[in-house]
């Protein structure tokens, strides 16, 4: 048994910048702040982290009340923003989860630093969200570490005889093959999202490619033989 924890954001779709509009929607229109957001990284942090930075920059308070408030802001315009900005499904995706998802020797989970109901809006807006019995979120860490401990808890609570070296973590940015070092899973980079496969490769992935495109390649991956890695 295999277990393969996925990132959503540039791993498996492209949001078309949707989580953004709708984070900067809400502060618009819930707390009258206007201002154009800059010098806030998203790609591979936690919705909790750039959460606090755009409290910062906004010089909101960091409250528990705020953030409730702000996350459900967010959710109730980022199917909106869905719809509008034009997403899509990254190559590959439907099949690879399709083929995964038919076989009891594959546990497939969510490891990503979306709010949990952020991930469920994108996840059922492209229609993958039939494919995750479970998932570690960013609601609560800031850092991704974190995030990756609970996956691997969340994992152990199902599987109580995995091993770490049975689970994948798979994302698209240095952050994600970090994380899934430091629970001693192995890891498989893909360039679909903000990071190029040069930028990747220094991270030294267990395996790296292009995209998801190639089914019986990713799965031969995860089956514990390593064809070779795209160049
Ligand atoms: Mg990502």
């Amino acid at each position: 048994m295999t277990v393969l924890l996925f990132d959503i954001d540039g791993t498996l779709l492209h949001a078309g910048g949707a989580g953004q509009a709708a984070m900067e929607l809400a502060l618009a229109e819930e707390f009258d702040r206007r201002e154009k957001v800059h010098g806030i990284p998203t790609a591979g942090r936690t919705d909790r982290a750039i959460s606090a930075d755009l409290f910062k920059f906004h010089d909101l308070a960091l409250t528990d009340e705020n953030i409730e408030k702000f996350k459900r802001a967010y959710f109730q315009r980022l199917p909106h923003a869905l719809q509008n900005l034009g997403g899509a499904v990254l190559p590959g995706v439907p099949d690879l989860l399709s083929a995964l998802s038919g076989d009891v020797h594959w546990l497939l989970g969510l490891l990503t630093g979306n709010f949990a109901e952020g991930a469920a809006l994108k996840l059922r807006h492209f229609g993958l969200n039939e494919h995750f019995g479970f998932g570690a979120y960013g609601d609560l860490h800031v850092e991704r570490n974190d995030v990756a401990t609970i996956a691997w808890s969340e994992t152990q609570r199902r599987r109580p005889l995995a091993l770490p070296e049975e689970v994948w973590v798979i994302g698209d940015t240095p952050a994600d093959i970090a994380c899934g070092r430091a629970i001693g899973a192995k890891t498989l980079a893909v360039a679909t999202g903000y990071y190029t496969l040069d930028q990747l490769k220094i991270c030294e992935p267990d395996f790296l490619c292009a995209d998801l495109a190639d089914t019986e390649a990713i799965l031969d991956v995860f089956r514990g033989a390593l064809p070779k890695m795209a160049k």
